[in-house]
């Protein structure tokens, strides 16, 4: 099992693609700490399926991560795997958009990953071995009109994780962004009402002429996949990938 003995932090994962990357990673032995808003049954079901800890932290308080990962150490051990995959979206014009939204994004989609790694990484080097993976996204690459906090917050994020990965990279510790293109989870089905009231545009004419216009395969990416492909970045054959940015998107960025 590749994560055998591991303890492995997935902020965001309550649902989605941080759901499923924790799935994967609880399938191959590592022990695993949920992040996540959500409701409190579903979220004991999900700690009892994957025999996991959940931490409530709320990303946008600094005070809270710091409890969060002094509770993971206390409970679980530091983190091995840090995954700052928890991330909100917002769409709208710049001129009307708001400042809260605004700061709510850069705080959840970026500052929080500076103090997740910030704590995390002297037990990592200790140990000479660990693996953050970050969830950015094809918009940590190019943008799109309307989503000015969300496409500044993940390409600060990629910039976050080339840092990291040269100041830790004689200590066994990788540091890479994934960047999904679409993802068929509720933060996309979110989004559709606003998208469908700043464009005129029907549900149908969102999905096909707007999220997946961009898409070349025409599909939406799997939580899945990303997933597995996270759980190869925590392989040792994976220790020289360092500092990239590593697209899932179907070809969107390839255009
Ligand atoms: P999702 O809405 O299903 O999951 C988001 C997770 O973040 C949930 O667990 C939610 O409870 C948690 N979260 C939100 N605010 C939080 C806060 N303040 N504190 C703690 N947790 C909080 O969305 P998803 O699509 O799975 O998104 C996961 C990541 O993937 C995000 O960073 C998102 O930007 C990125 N991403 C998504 C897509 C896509 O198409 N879905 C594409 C590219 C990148």
């Amino acid at each position: 099992m590749i994560l055998a003995g591991k303890v492995a932090l997935i902020t965001g994962s309550t649902s989605g693609i941080g759901l499923a990357i924790a799935r994967a990673f609880a399938a191959e032995g590592a022990k695993v700490m949920l992040n996540g808003f959500g409701d409190a049954s579903q979220i004991q079901a999900l700690c009892t399926e994957l025999g996991a800890l959940h931490d409530g932290a709320d990303l946008s308080d600094p005070a809270a991560i710091e409890a969060m990962m002094a509770r993971c150490s206390a409970e679980l051990g530091p983190p091995d795997v840090l995954v700052n995959n928890a991330g909100i979206q917002h769409v709208s014009p710049i001129e009307s958009f708001p400042p809260d939204k605004w700061d709510s994004i850069i705080a959840i989609n970026l500052t929080a990953a500076f103090h997740t790694v910030r704590l995390a990484l002297p037990a990592m080097r200790a140990k000479k071995w660990g693996r953050i993976i970050n969830t950015a996204s094809a918009h940590s690459l190019v943008a799109s009109p309307n989503k000015s906090a969300y496409v500044a917050a993940k390409h600060g994020i990629a910039g976050l994780t080339k840092t990291v990965a040269l100041e830790a990279a004689r200590d066994g510790v990788t540091a890479n962004c994934i960047s999904p293109g679409y993802v068929w989870t509720t933060l996309v089905e979110n989004q559709i009402p606003d998208t469908m009231q700043a464009r005129g545009l029907t549900r149908e004419q969102v999905i096909n002429d707007v999220l997946l216009a961009a898409q070349p395969t025409k599909r939406f990416v799997t939580p899945e996949e990303i997933a597995a492909f996270a759980l190869f970045l925590c392989r040792d054959e994976a220790g020289s990938i360092t500092g990239a940015n590593l697209s899932m998107d179907g070809g969107w960025t390839a255009a």
